[in-house]
Formats: C-alpha cells, structure tokens, sequence
C-alpha cells in the first residue's frame, strides 16, 4: 500500500471511507404457496426471482465531518500518482 494521505478539505481529517450505496428490486412470483419460485414453507427474502438494480453510487465520505465527495475525483488523484492529495 503507497503511503498517500488523502485529507478532507473541510475539517483536514484523514479519516475517509469508500461507500458504494445501491439500490435494488427484488420480485417474487406469486404461485400456490410463499410467494417467490423457490419459497415453499414460508417467505424469505433472499429467495427471490428477479433482482433488478435500480441505482448505484459510489462516494468517499469523511467520517469525522460527514461530507461526501464524488469518487471520481479519488480516481483521478490515483492515476496522476499524488501524494497528499486533498480532495
Ligand atoms: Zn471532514
């Protein structure tokens, strides 16, 4: 692991994490019994049909002040190598 310090503009923490926040649909056909092919006995949820993702982000986020910055600008700092880099 390169020695990169990465700082929130906002509050100088380097206290940073990587989130990736995403949505989904999960359907479950209705037949004679639980809902969902694969339930028999009673629903469980992970047993579904169809998962269908709807949206999906990634973000880092400062975990002192709570601020999110785009992950697209964590990229791009990697790719031209700097250190220190404050977002
Ligand atoms: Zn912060």
């Amino acid at each position: 692991m390169k020695d990169t310090n990465f700082v929130c503009p906002i509050c100088s923490s380097k206290d940073l994490t990587l989130q990736h926040e995403a949505s989904y649909v999960y359907s479950y056909k209705i037949d004679s019994d639980a809902p969902g092919l694969q339930n028999k006995e009673e629903f469980l949820s992970y047993l579904y049909d169809r998962r269908e993702q709807k949206d999906s982000r990634y973000y880092i986020q400062c975990n002192h002040c709570g601020t999110q910055y785009p992950y697209s600008i964590f990229r791009e700092s990697l790719k031209q190598g700097e250190n220190d880099f404050i977002i």
